[in-house]
């Protein structure tokens, strides 16, 4: 006698991330209500479905956590990527981002989700402006979302300006702007609390671009609120040296800390200059943490992440802005983790921390570890499947190992999130891929067009292709 249920996937290997290397040949798992009712041995298993899915070659595993994104900032493209990351931000993203209005935004966000789920992603963290944009997208292409509307204090006439030499900035606050971020991140709270995906949380952008009165404010909305808050940490010598001046404490974590801002409810991303003491404070605080190494070996540095394990502390992955493929971002990391600190101490980071990092651990940093992460009955049914009948997979010879080294988002087959299958076979299920790629192609344009004298300031023009350029004023710059 079998039951019937609303999907049943079988897989060559079933990895459930519970304990955190158990794998399970031949295994199966049941969905109904978008939750996961049985996961076990193929042959034990007494549910039929009224969709099977049946993958010998593949994996099926937890989807993945990105713990730090900007699904918008695909836009960006690479405008910022041919100078260290740090420079660019001042020069080229404070101003640019202003430039962005919701439709843009909207436009924009829907290809970052798109990478995502084409990529295994079934969790994102992100923050940006126009975060109601942000949270449509998600609502629409069937992403899990925390969605915070990132909120500065620092003066937007001008943004502020970096010295790469000194590496150091002047700020000038704008109490204005923030509480104009506050009131929009509080009504995206007030709209979306409760929507079974997506779940709105608080954004202040980094100690060093908000006041003290205004993070403590923003630490107090979170505790009114129960939500997350989702903020850049220790990500530049610039900001340490900000806090330094400001505070007279040396680091941004101590600083958050005699704030009384320190707490399980931070997520604190990037966290690569930290003091010894920080460390175990990291650790101590019950904080989350996003580990995101691609961005920050841009930025020419690299997070402590072998101390941050060792003290004990809740490491995510995240991908912040660039390319959703967490597969292949986890090689990079894997090597460079491997480089940079393991040269130092004889650490060695390995595959199955990774892939830990992004499932289970990940799901843990962002508070939704008793819904996602690992496969397990009652949990919320986010699974991905990834085909290793691959030339470059084959012979396979462990599961976590073959993700980490030879796996890429290319290799994931399915996508689902809350049991509805949102990608499979190439392609996106509830929304119109060639629309999406139209009105990105449309509204990046245009973006691209109104901070035309911005990026020439910035010398980046001279590297957009003429043709492009000849494009943009074709299609005007006026929105
Ligand atoms: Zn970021």
């Amino acid at each position: 006698m079998t039951t019937q249920v609303d999907l049943v996937i079988r897989a060559g290997r079933v990895l459930t991330m519970t304990p955190r290397d158990h794998v399970i040949e031949d295994g199966a798992v049941a969905i109904g209500d978008g939750r996961i009712l049985w996961v076990g041995p193929s042959v034990e298993c007494e549910y039929t479905g009224e969709r099977e899915i049946s993958a010998p070659g593949s994996v099926a595993m937890p989807g993945l956590v990105d713990t730090h994104t900007h699904v918008g900032a695909h836009f960006f493209g690479t405008l910022c990527d041919e100078e260290n990351v740090i420079t660019a931000v001042y020069d080229v993203w404070f101003p640019m981002e202003l430039e962005w209005d919701h439709d843009s935004m909207y436009a924009a966000s829907c290809l970052g989700i798109w990478d995502a789920l084409r990529n295994g992603v079934t969790t994102v963290a992100n923050d940006q402006y126009h975060a109601q944009a942000a949270a449509e997208a998600a609502d629409r292409l069937g992403i899990r979302a925390l969605i915070s509307r990132e909120i500065n204090e620092f003066s937007a006439d001008p943004t502020p300006r970096y010295d790469r030499d000194a590496l150091r900035y002047d700020i000038e606050f704008d109490r204005g702007r923030a509480e104009e971020g506050l009131a929009e991140n509080l009504q995206l709270i007030a709209d979306w609390k409760g929507h079974p995906r997506v779940t709105p949380c608080l954004g202040p952008h980094a100690p060093d671009l908000l006041s003290g009165e205004m993070l403590q404010r923003i630490a107090a909305e979170a505790e009114r609120y129960d939500c997350k808050m989702l903020m850049h940490i220790a990500q530049s010598q610039a900001e340490i040296q900000q806090i330094r001046e400001r505070s007279g404490l040396d680091g941004s974590l101590v600083y958050l800390d005699e704030l009384g801002v320190l707490g399980p409810r931070v997520q604190g991303h990037h966290m690569v200059w930290l003091s010894d003491a920080e460390v175990e404070l990291a650790a101590s605080s019950g904080m989350g943490i996003s580990w995101t190494p691609t961005i920050m070996m841009s930025c020419q540095s690299f997070a402590r992440i072998d101390d941050l394990l060792r003290a004990g502390a809740r490491v995510g992955f995240g991908t912040d802005c660039f390319s959703m493929d967490m597969l292949e971002e986890f090689r990079y990391a894997i090597y460079a983790a491997n480089f940079v600190r393991g040269l130092r101490s004889g650490y060695r980071l390995g595959a199955l921390d990774l892939v830990e990092m992004g499932t289970a651990r990940g799901a843990e940093c962002l508070g939704l570890s008793d819904q996602i992460g690992t496969l397990e009955a009652g949990k919320l049914a986010d699974v991905i499947l990834v085909d290793f009948d691959d030339p470059l997979i084959i012979p396979a010879t462990n599961a976590f190992e073959s993700l980490v080294y030879r796996a890429k988002g290319a290799n994931v087959t399915h996508t689902i999130v809350g049991g509805t299958i949102v990608y499979e076979s190439g392609k996106l299920l509830l929304a119109d891929e060639l629309e999406l790629l139209e009105a990105g192609r449309r509204f990046a344009r245009a973006w691209i067009g109104r901070s035309r004298d911005l990026l020439a300031r910035a010398g980046v023009l001279d590297r957009i292709e003429p043709a492009y350029l000849a494009g943009v004023r074709e299609s005007g710059s006026g929105g």
